[in-house]
């Protein structure tokens, strides 16, 4: 090994290791990373999956790949001998910006899974330049920068494959990089990204503004571009037909070049839709087959409906595309007579509208293509998929009941154990040896050691090391002191109002007055949060600006700061994720009950060894199951409760804030003399106002609960034996949340690829 790496080292900068700069050695560890993966075999089979994604967050690859290919330690010992470190040298790589939360992550978990199962399973998405943006805090607001991620040297191989994509009478080249994957001990996957040959960084001046119009030009500069105007609606629908035509032409010559029947694409090919961004490669599979492979319409609607799969992640209904037909007719206008003959079939065997993909406002409901012409549709949480049954989509149920089926997501333990947390995983392989990697339903053998306290201290001992890890490196990024004998909770996940991080903010408003007013908390208290807003999202950034300045008071109050820190980390992304959970106590999973189709995050927390306060929604429930009502903080009402208020209409916030003390205080806060002496009237008007006349994820409806609940887990962190035991049951009880097993259930339900 080290001789290896001392060659390569000297090759390209002609020095040792031990004399090289740690951005060198990064150059170096990429080249042989490369040149060890590029040993390993393919992985091939009968039948391959296309898993198809406007995003791929996959994080920083050096040591995920070292781990996979089993070299970390030994690459870690050698550059440690040479005075090196390797966690140095991990910082020079730039994450890659391909998603923008929990949906682009989990494909990122998916591609891990499927390498590491050995199932012949690639990526499709898009190579966005600029990615989602960066996000820079100014005036405790959140401003958005280019996230120039993309170096001359990286994890993307050039190829010369490159395909023609028509939108009506303009033409674009398309040209594909991939970034390989490397399964846990096994073979190599690929991530194909396509790009655009004519693509112009310079078109970007200021912040994340550029002519939107310029297609050739911006196709891929950046991952959804402010969406709130109609140029910015219709380059979305550029990208996605970019993406999807591109990924339609690969996959038909690549079956072709195989010397299959394409008749028999779908014994051959599976390709989950990830939501309903890839969408359009239905109808452009059909075009292709039509035009270019002699089918019948018939034939070829047949043939794609046996060959893709769709994945529903969310039941917002502002969230479920619904593209207008006449963007449709001005983007791709080759699609819409064969979208048109989807929606005249459904129409001529269905009477109920509901279903129909083309509504009497010509707008074209994308998840209606999925379900009409595909052959499975999945949830993402056991709850999620029995809320599409019973409401969202039931008249689709109804009709297929055969196609629904649930796949609770997983999140990849190589990178949320061995890689964030590889003392954790190490003491645990101590107890338990090395099966649980394989098999992470071995963790449950951990359970053995529930009243043993030597192994309690060391997991407890674990958890403050990675404390004081985090507390280190917010004060060297952030400039906020952090005391590591506080409890850390944290909540770091897309800015959203179902998501409630205002609900968050009023319980810490809500304990900064009590503070205050004499009443002190038995140890002090840190609030974490990491989250980017949609630059159009006008309530989400006056979230972020509520706890900025909600920071801004708090931390430089003496008498406050002494119990309670506010740190709101900024650019949230994985490589922060990677360091926030192995020291989370409180993971904050609060959505309203009904909204988040499963979350991952709350995986992620759980396998750390941090204790869930949240609501009975998504996996939530499920890790509920898995633990106990012991393990977990439960609050707030249930879905179905919740999904009643919806109908009825009946929740009136206004009355909530006036019947209870604790809310009207916390809720009047935000527009305090206080608090408008360091925010912006504006933007805390505009959240009071909302708050308190709309609150559409009913905040009020849970605040008392929650608060309750929340003041029960801190007085409850005081019992020491029992909260370290309470961590370990939720170790022990993650194994089910391994995307490996989420992996083999697609496998064993969907794609039947053995
Ligand atoms: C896991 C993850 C998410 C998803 O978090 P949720 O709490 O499930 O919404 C979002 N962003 C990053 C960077 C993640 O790693």
């Amino acid at each position: 090994m080290e001789t290896k790496l001392n060659a390569i080292t000297m090759e390209l900068y002609n020095k040792q290791i031990q004399t090289c700069t740690d951005r060198e050695l990064y150059y170096a560890l990429l080249t042989f990373v490369k040149k060890q993966m590029g040993e390993k075999k393919i992985i091939s089979g009968p039948k391959k999956v296309y898993y198809i994604s406007a995003e791929f967050l996959i994080g920083k690859l050096l040591s995920n790949n070292l781990i996979n290919l089993k070299l970390y330690d030994e690459v870690a010992d050698v550059l440690k001998k040479n005075g090196k470190s390797l966690a140095a040298i991990e910082e020079i790589e730039p994450e890659p910006s391909l998603g923008n939360g929990g949906l682009g992550r989990l494909a990122a978990c998916f591609l891990d899974s499927m390498a590491t199962l050995g199932i012949p399973g690639d990526g499709i998405g898009l190579n966005y330049h600029f990615g989602l943006f960066k996000q820079v805090f100014k005036d405790h607001k959140q401003t958005a920068e280019k996230n120039d991620w993309i170096a001359s040297k990286s994890w993307l191989h050039d190829t010369d494959i490159s395909y023609e994509v028509a939108f009506g009478d303009r033409k674009v080249k398309s040209r594909l990089y991939d970034i390989d994957i490397i399964g846990y001990d096994n073979g190599l996957n690929k991530l194909h990204l396509f790009d655009i040959e004519t693509v112009d960084e310079s078109l970007v001046k200021d912040g994340i503004d550029f002519d939107k119009e310029a297609i050739e030009k911006n196709l891929t500069l950046f991952l959804y571009p402010d969406d709130s105007d109609e140029a910015g609606n219709l380059l979305r629908i550029y990208q996605q037909y970019f993406m999807v035509s591109s990924g339609a032409q690969m996959i038909l010559e690549d079956v072709k070049s195989k010397g299959i029947d394409l008749h028999k694409l779908g014994d051959h090919v599976s390709i989950q839709i990830n939501d309903t961004h890839p969408t359009m490669v239905i109808p452009e599979l059909i075009r292709l087959l039509t035009l270019k492979e002699g089918f019948s319409f018939k034939e070829a609607a047949e043939v794609v409906s046996r060959t893709c799969a769709y994945t529903n992640h969310t039941i917002l209904a502002e969230a479920l595309e619904k593209w207008p037909l006449s963007y449709l007719e001005k983007v791709v206008p080759q699609l819409v007579p064969i979208i048109k003959e989807l929606d005249r079939l459904v129409v001529r065997k269905y009477r109920d509208e509901r279903v129909w993909i083309i509504d009497e406002d010509d707008r074209v409901h994308m998840a209606h293509i999925d379900i009409h012409y595909g052959y499975s549709i999945n949830g993402v949480a056991a709850l999620h998929t029995e809320i599409l049954k019973k409401s969202e989509l039931k008249p689709f149920y109804d009709i297929y009941p055969g196609k629904f089926n649930n796949k609770t997501n997983g999140i990849t333990f190589r990178r949320w154990l061995m890689s964030c947390n590889r003392e954790l995983s190490e003491e645990i392989t101590e107890l338990i040896g090395e099966g649980w990697k394989k098999d992470a339903d071995e963790l449950k053998k951990l359970l053995e050691y529930k009243d043993d306290t030597t192994v309690l201290d060391k997991i407890a001992a674990i958890k403050k090391d990675k404390k004081l890890e985090l507390a280190a490196y917010i004060k060297e990024k952030e400039g906020v002191a952090i005391d590591p004998e506080s409890i850390f909770d944290i909540q770091i996940k897309r800015m959203h109002e179902y998501k409630r991080q205002q609900m968050n903010a009023l319980y810490i408003i809500h304990k900064y007055l009590e503070i205050k007013s004499g009443k002190k908390p038995l140890r002090p208290m840190t609030f974490i949060f990491g989250a980017k807003a949609a630059p159009a999202y006008v309530i989400a950034q006056d979230i972020i600006h509520l706890i900025l300045v909600l920071q801004e008071i708090i931390n430089n109050d003496p008498q406050a700061s002494a119990y309670i820190k506010l740190v709101m980390v900024e650019n949230y992304n994985v490589s922060y994720a990677e360091r926030l959970i192995p020291a989370c106590d409180i993971s904050e999973q609060i959505s309203l009950a009904s909204k988040e189709a499963s979350g991952t995050g709350n995986m992620k927390f759980m396998l750390n060894g941090a204790v869930t306060l949240g609501t009975m929604d998504g996996a939530n429930v499920e890790i509920c199951d898995l633990v106990g009502r012991d393990n977990i903080y439960v609050f707030g009402e249930d879905s179905d409760t919740v999904i009643k208020h919806y109908e009825k209409a009946d929740y009136v916030s206004r009355d909530y804030y006036k019947k209870s003390k604790v809310i009207k205080e916390a809720v009047d806060f935000i527009v305090s003399k206080e608090a408008l002496k360091v925010g912006d009237k504006e933007n805390l008007e505009r959240l009071y106002n909302e708050l308190l006349n709309k609150d559409w994820f009913m905040t009020l409806l849970d605040l008392e609960d929650y608060i309750k609940v929340k003041d029960q887990a801190f007085a409850d962190y005081e019992d020491t034996d029992t909260w370290r035991k309470k961590m370990l049951v939720n170790i022990a009880g993650a194994g089910f949340f391994s995307s490996d097993r989420t992996i083999a259930e697609y496998d064993r339900d969907i794609w039947h690829t053995r």
